[in-house]
């Protein structure tokens, strides 16, 4: 008979991934240790999505995330797709909807999620051991890992690595993932905070009065572009479009908006040549007034106050093409304070597409956020989760 400190498969990390690979081989009959550090499971998935869990993406696919090999997500995720995970949220009777672009939201709320993940654990026998922390991993000779932990020692033949990036600490985010690869000798890529608002010298040097402002515009970093909502905050930019482009920043670079993706200036000129109605309150009919009142005495303000039909073309040429790719330096991010997740994890060459399990290291598995695998805003990331989670679940 196994001794209870000796389990199959043990993971460390009771989040999004962790929890779906231990339902998973739970109900495969394998006995599996769950470790989590935190007084609960899942504290990542009850604040997700405002308290509603942005559980999955419907328009999933593998160009949808960032990695430094961008086709190593794409087995995991043709093997478990949203509908899959759809197909469980709908076993247990919870109600969603979609939000936006695919983004599937419960209509209550995120412990909807977790309940339903810790229910599919407990079906399995998941033993979890909470409040534990491990303080070192080794690898005997037989191929089994031992762990010395705040519970004691324990041991087994699989151990998965699902503790997640280094984003908001306070949620119990630490690097003990990417430290242990790193202990057996597999590569970690550079990390980065990422889905993160970012910092412009801009707002320093005198755009503070937009702060608050948000309208529909196109943030784009380099090949990257993304249209939705930006808001202006007062030390730089946020919101959804401006969140999903800064995965794609690196320091140095720029950062381009078009503040007014759906306006045709040559059509405006034409429609207003004669009129005697200064530019300001003409674009203010179609940009938040506050946006263009900052904007025109920033760049433009001999211009702001004539009367349209006095404009210099050139000069209304030159504002509107600046409104339309306004560069700006981002001086950086707010860090992993508010970021939504963390770019760059454990090097996906180190491990297999097919079983997320180390090519170097037999029987230890890295799901989840630890990886190199990072997914745009809007349930991307918990779907990655769930199907690195599934992969490992199948075969520790
Ligand atoms: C505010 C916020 C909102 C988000 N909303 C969404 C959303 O709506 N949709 C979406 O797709 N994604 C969202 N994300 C991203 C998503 O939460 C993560 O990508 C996802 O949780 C990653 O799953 P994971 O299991 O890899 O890591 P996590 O869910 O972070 O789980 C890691 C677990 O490991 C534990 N742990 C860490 N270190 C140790 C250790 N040393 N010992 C033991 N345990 C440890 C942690 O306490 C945690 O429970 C959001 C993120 C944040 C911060």
């Amino acid at each position: 008979m196994q001794s209870s400190s000796v389990f199959d498969t043990i993971i460390i990390g009771g989040g999004a991934a962790g929890l779906m690979c231990a339902a998973i081989a739970g109900a495969r009959g394998r006995s599996v240790l769950l470790i989590e550090h935190a007084e609960k499971l899942g504290k990542k998935i009850l604040i997700s999505g405002g308290g509603r869990c942005n559980f999955t993406n419907i328009n999933t696919t593998p160009a949808n995330y960032l990695s430094e090999n961008p086709h190593f997500c794409k087995s995991a995720l043709s093997r478990y797709t949203p509908h899959d995970f759809i197909a469980l949220v709908e076993k247990y009777g919870i109600a969603y909807h979609e939000k936006t672009l695919g983004q599937l939201f419960c209509n209550e709320s995120s412990r909807q999620i977790v309940r339903m993940l810790e229910s599919e654990c407990q079906q399995g026998g998941v033993t979890f051991w909470l409040e534990c922390s491990v303080s070192a991993v080794s690898q005997k000779s037989d191929g089994t890992f031992s762990l010395e932990t705040t519970r004691g020692a324990v041991s087994a033949t699989s151990l998965v690595i699902a503790t997640g990036g280094l984003s908001i600490p306070p949620m119990g985010a630490t690097d003990f993932g990417q430290r242990l690869a790193r202990q057996f000798g597999l590569r970690v890529t550079p990390m980065k905070p990422a889905l993160v608002p970012i910092t412009t010298h801009e707002a320093q040097q005198g755009l503070s009065a937009i702060s608050g402002v948000s309208l529909d515009a196109v943030a784009s970093c380099g090949d990257a572009a993304f249209r939705e909502n930006v808001l202006f905050t007062h030390r730089g930019m946020s919101g959804p479009a401006v969140l999903q482009a800064s995965s794609y920043w690196e320091h140095g670079t720029s950062f381009t908006l078009n503040t007014a993706p759906t306006l045709d200036f040559d059509h405006l000129w034409q429609e207003h040549r004669t009129s005697a109605v200064i530019l300001k309150n003409i674009l203010a009919q179609r940009l938040p007034k506050r946006f263009v009142e900052a904007f025109c005495e920033k760049y433009a303000p001999a211009l702001a106050n004539t009367p349209f039909s006095n404009l210099p073309r050139k000069e209304y040429n030159a504002l509107a093409e600046q409104l339309q790719a306004w560069t700006l330096t981002p001086s950086g991010t707010e860090g992993y304070a508010k970021a939504e997740v963390t770019a760059g994890g454990v090097d996906t060459n180190e491990l297999s597409s097919k079983t997320m399990e180390s090519k170097k290291v037999r029987g230890l598995y890295f799901i989840g956020e630890v990886v190199d695998v990072t997914g745009w805003l809007g349930g991307y990331n918990f779907q990655w989760a769930w199907a690195s989670g599934v992969a490992a679940g199948q075969v520790v």
